[in-house]
């Protein structure tokens, strides 16, 4: 059975082969590789590589550190086909959607190409007498990313691209559920001239992110996952002294108001609410509509677009989504919708127990539609993560925005409408991290920067973008006077010395 290692100072390295984790084929349900579960020793070697690699690579000029990821930009489009595939095997995606993983993260390598620029300090020239002040963003050191199964190219890439070409080096700690994309990069980097030991993928679970939280080496980790965990992570690793950025999940609303092009909300949200097995952390599973008119004829006409949706093996090419990413997360969601059932929602469409000829192992779930949700349910406060669509009825714009306001997850939300006015209103009111305009998932471009709110983000910065540059280095401000300047310029300046 294929195995999948650690890779660390470039290159695989087995564990002593205590753990290991099953990687399945979603599709189905069938093992068809391991993955080794780090332990202490293995987590302490790919740190040392790290801690060794670091000072050379944080010597190297930025234009050339910049040329690595121009390179492994390449290198990744080159690759992006047998990277789609073997992304889409494991996750379960279909192959369109596994591209649209690698391209978004393959933005924030490109992001990173401009290093040089967004590296640079500030300069202060006569700020007293003879004096100048100047900053400039140094690296942290070893670094290290936890990412979550959904998007095992995107995020990873989102991470490491900034932090190593900041100067820093990097541990990565996947998903143990589709680990193979990521070790791919981490050859593609090499093969794009980036020195060994500066960019390692450790295996693992709770072992070894226990061990990357305790370790006095790793300065700074970027985190994303589900929320619990990602507290867990954020208060254990600021506890030990570490900058800490973590996301967590997230139930995102789409508000659809009366005067909404109906068209575009109802092709927007069924793309948003099931695509992907409706496992995206910026997926929209919570339609509000605003007047009885417009929840009728949403209604109507989502049940229309869910039922056209075809549920299909990951490599189908005219499948809309393919399965769920395991047995446990199946049952999961399933159970959920039973909740929601108990809870007394109305049950339109009921995607459970989906089998699919051929493939009665496999994951899947069809899309599953739930009417009248009200705010009390736990079905409504909890991340679903599956193809289900919840709507919400409410009669004003206000009732509609303190939803997703009042929410415990403030990732995305969006808003379907025609009125400038109103949605300008609700973009700067509502308490949420990133907001759509007639746009169903709002990812920002890899030059702004993401980040929800709430349950849905612990710590200061945002990932990638001018925010990805801030948590990935240090800004150190030196003040200085050469011997012969101290008559020249202000002389009102005032400096606290000893007298
Ligand atoms: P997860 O929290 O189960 O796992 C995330 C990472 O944490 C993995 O690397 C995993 O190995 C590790 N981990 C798991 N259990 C742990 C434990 N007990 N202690 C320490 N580490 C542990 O998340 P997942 O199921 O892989 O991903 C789905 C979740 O991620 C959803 O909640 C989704 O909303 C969220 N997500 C959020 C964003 C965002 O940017 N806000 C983006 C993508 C996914």
């Amino acid at each position: 059975m294929r195995q999948v290692q650690h890779f660390i100072n470039g290159a695989h390295v087995a564990g002593a082969g205590k753990r290991k984790g099953d990687i399945y084929n979603p599709n189905t349900g069938e093992i068809q590789a391991q993955v080794d579960l780090a332990d202490a020793s293995v987590l302490q070697q790919a740190i040392a590589a790290a801690a060794a690699a670091q000072p050379e690579w944080s010597a190297v000029n930025p234009q050339r550190r910049a040329r690595v990821m121009f390179k492994l930009k390449e290198l990744v489009e080159a690759n992006a086909n047998e990277l789609a595939e073997l992304l889409s095997s494991e996750h379960g995606k279909v192959i369109a959607d596994a591209h649209g993983d690698i391209q978004r993260g393959l933005e924030v390598v490109e992001l990173a190409c401009g290093i040089p620029q967004m590296s640079k300090g500030e300069y202060t020239n006569a700020a007293g007498p003879g004096i100048d002040v100047y900053s400039m963003r140094q690296p942290l050191g070893v670094t290290a990313g936890i990412t979550p199964f959904n998007f095992p190219a995107m995020i990873p890439m989102w991470m490491f691209s900034l932090s190593i070409a900041m100067g820093n080096t990097f541990i990565l700690k996947p998903s143990e559920k589709d680990p193979s994309v990521p070790v791919r990069l981490a050859e593609l980097f090499m093969e794009a001239g980036g020195p060994a030991g500066v960019l390692n993928v450790v295996h693992g679970d709770k072992e070894a992110v226990d061990g990357l939280l305790q370790a006095p080496e790793v300065r700074a980790i970027s985190f994303v996952g589900s929320s619990d965990i990602a507290h867990y992570v954020y208060m254990n690793g600021t506890a030990n002294g570490k900058r800490m950025q973590c996301m967590g999940g997230a139930k995102n609303h789409g508000i659809i108001m009366p005067d909404a092009n109906m068209d575009q909300a109802v092709k927007d949200i069924v793309g948003a609410a099931y695509g992907s097995a409706g496992e995206r952390c910026m997926a929209l599973p919570v339609a509000v509509t605003v007047g009885d008119r417009t929840g009728d004829e949403f209604v109507e006409r989502m049940i229309d677009a869910a039922r056209a949706l075809k549920v299909g093996v990951s490599t189908d090419p005219e499948a809309h989504y393919g399965p769920v990413i395991s047995e446990v997360h199946k049952n999961k969601v399933e159970g959920m919708i039973q909740t929601g059932v108990d809870e007394g929602a109305d049950l339109l469409l009921d995607g459970r127990g989906l089998k699919l000829q051929g493939n009665e192992g496999g994951y899947f779930i069809g899309p599953s539609l739930f009417d009248n949700v009200k705010p009390g349910m736990e079905t409504y406060h909890e991340e679903i993560f599956g193809p289900v669509l919840q709507v919400m009825r409410v009669g004003t714009l206000e009732e509609a925005a303190a939803l997703p306001s009042q929410h415990q997850y403030g990732n995305g939300v969006a808003i379907f409408t025609q009125d400038g006015r109103a949605a300008r209103e609700f973009a700067s009111q509502v308490n949420v991290g990133m907001v759509g305009i007639n746009v169903p998932i709002p990812v920002p471009v890899s030059y702004h920067s993401f980040g929800g709110w709430k349950r849905s983000a612990f710590g200061d910065h945002n990932q990638y973008g001018m925010e990805g540059i801030r948590f990935w280095s240090q800004v150190k401000t030196v003040t200085q006077r050469w011997p012969g300047t101290e008559n020249i310029g202000d002389q009102a300046f005032i400096i606290p010395t000893m007298s």
